[in-house]
């Protein structure tokens, strides 16, 4: 199998938290024995500048070739002039559907060592581990849009095969968790919904007997996420409604720059990266957070390469560093606040040096 993992910085903080996560991965190939290989290519308003296009046709070439793709963030002040012929997130949507990721994956887990970042109380928070599944290329993001002067429509369009795949991809992944699938919709109004709700129904009771299903409206979802969040395990639904409360389950882990996503094909490589964006206002001061990033690069890891052991070993290497109070300012605070490559390091040491040895 291709051990190349492409890494596509981007623009601002991207270039600090990418190279942070490479130090991580390279830790890891260096720990469990393995010979990853590394190339970098440009994306965003960096590609733009240097070439004219958000994505240049070699860096889609580096990707299609990779095992996985690690990217950092795209986009900046400098290149948001709306009248402008191309815009840096024009390359990562290019890139999505060069990749045909239509599943994103968001782990959202709470440390009790970030609680205080974490505008909700202790108490709610204890425990919350979720995993949304969110339908990435379909919906009404994607459907015809029409506008005159007094009326514009957007088209939410859905078709059986689409729904079907995320689904399965979502009551496959929940078997290997707590076996629990929460599949949002708003069936009572929405006709999309009504035909994701049939075949969430029958894909339950023909595939995933042993899986339990639920069905819930958004708007409640909504709720519940603030009030209950410990209740979820597997969270499906489709584009829309999963943008909106995967934002909101962010607030729980305490800050945006913790959170990482996986993108997934039907096969090929997938796209890993943090939720936030490029964070303008804090790049190129070395202090932006790279767990979103690093626990991005630990899905790579698990998904594109099937090193679950590895993957782990990352996961617990970050929370072991958050929890002896090693992190960027934004989840310990301003007097304790270590710089985005001292955390970088912190974990690839634990990493180095912990149980994973023992494990390889
Ligand atoms: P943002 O996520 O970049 O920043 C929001 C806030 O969170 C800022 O205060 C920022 O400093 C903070 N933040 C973000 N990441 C952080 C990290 N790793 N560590 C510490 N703090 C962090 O969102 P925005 O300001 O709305 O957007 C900035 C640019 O990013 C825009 O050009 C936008 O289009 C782009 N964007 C890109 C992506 C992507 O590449 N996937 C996603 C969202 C936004």
């Amino acid at each position: 199998m291709s051990r190349l993992i492409a890494l596509l910085p981007g623009d601002g903080v991207g270039p600090e938290i990418v190279a942070a996560a490479r130090v991580v991965l390279a830790a890891v190939a260096d720990t469990f024995g393995h010979d990853f290989e590394f190339r970098e290519g440009l994306i965003g308003g960096g590609a733009i500048d240097a070439t004219g296009q958000p994505l240049p046709a070699e860096t889609t070439a580096l990707c299609q070739a990779s095992a996985g793709v690690l990217l950092g963030a795209v986009g900046g002040p400098q290149w948001s002039d709306p009248s402008a012929p191309v815009r840096p997130e024009q390359g990562l949507l290019a890139l999505r559907r060069a990749l045909g990721v239509f599943a994103n994956l968001r782990p959202v887990m709470t440390l009790p060592a970030l609680y205080g970042a974490s505008p909700l109380k202790e108490s709610l928070l204890d425990g919350v581990d979720i995993l949304f599944v969110r339908e990435l290329t379909g919906g009404i993001y994607f459907g015809a849009k029409q506008r005159d002067a007094d009326r514009a429509s957007d088209l939410c369009s859905y078709t059986r095969e689409e729904i079907e795949r995320v689904l399965r991809l979502a009551f496959e992944t929940a078997r290997a968790r707590r076996g629990v699938v929460t599949s949002v919709d708003k069936a009572n109004v929405l006709e999309t919904s009504r035909l994701w709700r049939e075949i969430a129904t029958r894909l339950g009771r023909e595939e995933f007997p042993d899986v339990k299903l639920e069905h819930a409206l958004v708007d409640a979802v909504a709720m519940q996420l603030l009030q209950d969040p410990r209740r979820f395990d597997v969270v499906v639904t489709e584009n829309m409604f999963g943008d909106i409360l995967t934002d909101e389950a962010s607030v729980l882990a305490g800050s945006i720059g913790m959170l990482p996503s996986a993108s997934l094909a039907a096969s090929g490589p997938g796209l890993y990266e943090p939720i936030h964006g490029s964070a303008p206002d804090i790049a190129g001061r070395g202090i932006a957070n790279p767990c979103g990033t690093i626990l991005s690069a630990a899905m790579l890891l698990r998904h594109s390469l099937g090193l679950e052991a590895e993957a782990r070993a990352v996961e617990q290497a970050t929370y072991e560093a958050l929890g002896r109070g090693i992190g960027t300012v934004d989840v310990v605070g301003r007097e304790r606040g270590s710089p985005t490559r001292a955390v970088g390091a912190a974990i690839a040491a634990a990493i180095s040096e912990g149980p994973a040895r023992a494990i390889a």
